[in-house]
Order: structure tokens, then C-alpha cells, then sequence
């Protein structure tokens, strides 16, 4: 193998704490006492924690052998479809840890946090404009959270014309957590079919879609990466049967200060602030799922809301149409102060420009690897392209085996076998963090992995062989979790 990313000698082993430890070993010298000593009984010490004794060496050592077994975007590109893991400026984690913000408490009266309620009024407005909805909450703690507030508002809104449906649609190319928020809040969800091209028509919803139904999910862009453009088409049909349009706006880094997405017919919205504004995302959080909603749902937005009154921000519950609390006090603010600081600090120019280079740099990659990989729609994409390893099955390697080998080359493996609609799919998002160098490496990793299955598909089938694990038993891994290392 030529020289790569990957390559490296220099990955050490480490063993458990409790494996090094060495009996009267010492990392820290106590001060003299300067106080009578006191004998703790042994009721009290007998049951302290079994902590090993160690040099102040070994403690460095050992955290720091395994911060460097850690992959992430501060690491390498990390092109993980539907997940956005674009790197996040370190200046927005700065200004949320101010002191002025990390020392505030959620129980402050208004008049001592003014600050805080004025960015969070602030950054309402700056998700209204970017996303050409009417008003916002930041309740949500993520995503999914933030679309079972929006069924909420949806079941409300129907709740007030005396109007009680049962079903809502949702495409096949809607990300997972649609069906699951949809069931959470007692609706059937009906699935639609997207057609050869990779998107939803409007006659497949017209078939579909009557009075017992509540409106319709849709993902858009889709987890195709495709940009579902019967969208004002399809709202004109739900509409006009007394339902409304949830748009699922998590991948909004494709679009972002592009597509209006009021003027397209959706009603209701819902952005992942740990995706597109410049929140690290995995791990659990904390996230910000903001939903956005046209003018006439506005009174069933969450309270307290933040309003301005006469220059002054306060706190409201007096909005008797609410769906009520969603989050305890209002939401995670540390996301909310990371995504004001990107917004400021890119301006509207620049994260229209992000969203450009986001859907340059995929359709980059996408055309740099067709016939490499097969591409499972042939049509410009938005901010991730979708391979298959259909063209590896003569060989016998599977899309798990490629992405395995591709860690060899130093590259966190794309999201794989999802979405659901393209078999054995590998899903690319380079993100606009990346730079033309960057993608080319990743590029020339790719086909070396094509031509070594071609070749030397034992390799794939065996591959990783330079990480610091081979490959592992994930199903034993999910199942029988060994938490202690
Ligand atoms: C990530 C994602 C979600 C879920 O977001 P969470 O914050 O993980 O709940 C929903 N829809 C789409 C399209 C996504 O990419």
C-alpha cells in the first residue's frame, strides 16, 4: 500500500488503570499537616473505592494513549451521511462557556438575564430568516424531540377545528425517527413510495391522502440527498384536504438561507442545531431540535416563551393555546449560544455559501466516483451522494467490507446501509469544512479500495489491519455490552 493517511507505527497499548497500579505508588504530594490527625473508622474506609496507586506519569500516560485512540472531526474528514459532521469553529464553544452565560442560572429573575433572553429572542429571528418561517421555539433537546413537538402542534391545530385524524403520511425516504415521533403522538403512519428518481410525486400522495389524514412528513432534502422538488405540488394536495406539511429540516446545511421553506408549502419545521450550527454532534448530546412554524400555528408554539416588551425581554406562559413544556426551563441554551455565535460570525452571505460548497463538494465527490462505486440515482445531489456495492458483488464484497478497508487509509467510514431504499448503500457527506485536497485523498483512498477488490479482495474481507482492532463481532458488541474495557 502506498503511503496514506493511515499509516502509522505509533499507536500504543495500553492496559487498565488497575493493571498498573503499583501498592504505595504516588502521583501527588499531600501538604504538611498542620491539624491533629483524625482516624477514620473502618466502617467508613473499608468501603471507600478500589482506587489503583499511581505515579503522576501513568495518569498522563494513560489518558492521553487513549484520547489519541479517539477518531473525530478534529482528527480526520469524517463523511458520515445524514449526520452533517462538518468541523465546528472552537470560537462558538468560547463564547458559550463566557461567564456571563455558563454561570447563569435558568431561575435568574428576567431583569438579571437580560443578555441571555435577548440572544435567544435573536436567534428565533436569525432561524426565521434563514429558514422563511414565521416564528420558532428552541425547546427541543434534538431532533426527534423537536418533531414530536411538531405532531403536537399538528394534533392541536386539528384538535381546534374539532377535527380529530388518525393517519399521517410518510415517504419511504424519510429519516426513521419520522414514523416513531408520528407514533409517539397516536398517528398511523401511512408510507408513500418515492419513484424512480429518488423523490415523492404528487400523484402517489394525491392516492393516498384524504380528510382522516393529518398532513404529511417529509425529509428535504431527502435521506437520498435529493431535493424533493414536487414538494409545493405536494402541499397544494395536502392543503387542500385540511392538512398540513411537516418538513424534517435536519439536513438544512444543504440549503441553508436557499429554499424558503414557507413559500413551498411547509407548515411546520424542524432544524437539529447539533448538525447544521456548529454543535459537535454523537455521544448524546446536548442537542437543540428548533421548530419553526407558519404565522397561523404560532399559538401552539411551547411555553415560557421569550417576548419583547417596551425593550425588555421576558418569559411567557400567557399563551392559553400552547401545547404546553417540552423541556425543563427553556431548552439546552449552550447549543443555542454555539449556533448564535456561527450565525454572527458567518453572516447571510457566508452560510448560503456554506450550503453552496456543501452540495459542490458532494456532487464532487459523487462524480469523481461513479463507476468506481455504482451510484444509486443518477442526478445531481444535494449535501450527500448514495454508492452501492453493486458493482463489488462480483467479488463478493460488501459494502462493510469497503468501508472496513477504508479506515486502513486513514478515513472514518461513510454511514452505511442506510437509507433503507438503496441496498448495501454507502452514504457520503464530505461537508463544506473540507477542502479539494481533502476530497482528493479521500477520492484516490476510495479507488485504491475498488481496485484492491478487484484484485485482492482477501484484503477487504480482512480489513481493518491497521487499526488499533481488527474486525469486530458488533452484533456480541450490542447484545453483551462489556462496559469495563
Ligand atoms: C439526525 C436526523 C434526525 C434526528 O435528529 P436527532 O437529533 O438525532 O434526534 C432526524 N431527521 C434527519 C433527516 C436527520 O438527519
Amino acid at each position: 500500500m502506498k503511503e496514506s493517511l493511515g499509516t502509522t507505527g505509533l499507536i500504543l497499548n495500553e492496559p487498565m488503570l488497575w493493571e498498573k497500579g503499583k501498592k504505595g505508588r504516588c502521583g501527588f504530594s499531600y501538604p504538611q499537616r498542620d491539624v491533629e490527625s483524625y482516624h477514620l473508622d473502618d466502617e467508613l474506609t473499608g468501603t471507600g473505592p478500589d482506587f489503583p496507586d499511581l505515579s503522576e506519569v501513568d495518569v498522563v500516560r494513560h489518558f492521553t494513549r487513549l484520547s489519541q485512540w479517539n477518531f473525530g472531526v478534529d482528527t480526520g474528514m469524517y463523511p458520515l451521511g445524514s449526520c452533517t459532521m462538518k468541523y465546528n469553529p472552537k470560537t462558538n464553544e468560547r463564547q458559550a462557556r463566557l461567564e456571563g452565560f455558563s454561570g447563569a442560572h435558568p431561575l435568574l429573575p428576567t431583569h438579571l438575564s437580560q443578555g441571555v433572553l435577548k440572544l435567544m429572542f435573536q436567534l428565533e429571528g436569525f432561524l426565521s430568516d434563514i429558514t422563511g418561517m414565521d416564528a420558532v421555539t428552541l425547546q427541543p433537546a434534538a431532533g426527534a424531540h423537536g418533531e414530536l413537538a411538531g405532531m403536537l402542534i399538528i394534533h392541536a391545530f386539528h384538535k381546534s377545528k374539532c377535527l380529530h385524524c388518525s393517519k399521517i403520511i410518510v415517504p419511504d425516504t424519510a429519516h426513521g425517527t419520522n414514523p416513531a415521533s408520528a407514533a409517539l403522538c397516536g398517528y398511523r403512519s401511512v408510507p408513500v413510495k418515492s419513484n424512480e428518481k429518488g423523490v415523492l410525486s404528487a400523484e402517489a400522495v394525491a392516492e393516498i391522502m384524504d380528510e382522516d389524514t393529518a398532513g404529511i412528513m417529509i425529509t428535504n432534502p431527502n435521506t437520498l440527498g435529493l431535493f424533493e422538488e414536487n414538494v409545493k405540488k405536494i402541499a397544494e394536495i395536502v392543503h387542500s384536504k385540511g392538512g398540513l406539511v411537516y418538513c424534517d429540516g435536519a439536513n438544512m446545511n444543504a440549503v441553508m438561507g436557499i429554499v424558503h421553506m414557507g413559500e413551498i408549502g411547509v407548515d411546520v419545521l424542524h432544524l437539529n442545531l447539533h448538525k447544521t450550527f456548529s454543535t459537535p454532534h454523537g455521544g448524546g448530546g446536548p442537542g437543540s431540535g428548533p421548530l419553526c412554524v407558519k404565522k397561523d400555528l404560532e399559538t401552539f408554539l411551547p411555553v415560557p416563551r421569550v417576548v419583547k416588551n417596551n425593550n425588555r425581554y421576558l418569559l411567557s406562559e400567557n399563551f392559553p393555546d400552547s401545547i404546553g413544556k417540552m423541556h425543563t426551563f427553556y431548552g439546552n441554551v449552550g447549543v443555542m449560544i454555539k449556533a448564535y455565535s456561527y450565525i454572527l460570525s458567518m453572516g447571510p452571505d457566508n452560510l448560503k455559501k456554506a450550503s453552496q460548497l456543501a452540495v459542490l463538494n458532494a456532487n464532487y465527490i459523487q462524480k469523481k466516483l461513479q463507476g468506481i462505486f455504482h451510484l444509486a440515482y443518477d442526478r445531481p445531489c444535494m449535501h450527500e451522494c448514495i454508492f452501492s456495492d453493486k458493482l463489488q458483488k462480483a467479488q463478493k464484497i460488501t459494502t462493510l467490507d469497503i468501508v472496513k478497508r477504508l479506515m486502513d487509509y486513514g478515513f472514518h467510514p461513510p454511514t452505511i446501509y442506510f437509507p433503507l431504499v438503496v441496498n448495501g448503500a454507502i452514504m457520503i457527506e464530505p461537508t463544506e469544512t473540507e477542502s479539494k485536497e481533502n476530497l482528493d485523498l479521500f477520492i484516490e483512498a476510495c479507488k485504491a479500495v475498488a481496485n484492491e477488490a478487484q484484485d485482492n479482495p482477501d484484503l477487504l474481507r480482512k480489513a481493518p489491519t491497521r487499526c488499533k482492532v481488527r474486525r469486530l463481532d458488533e452484533t456480541t458488541a450490542a447484545r453483551h455490552p462489556c462496559l469495563t474495557g
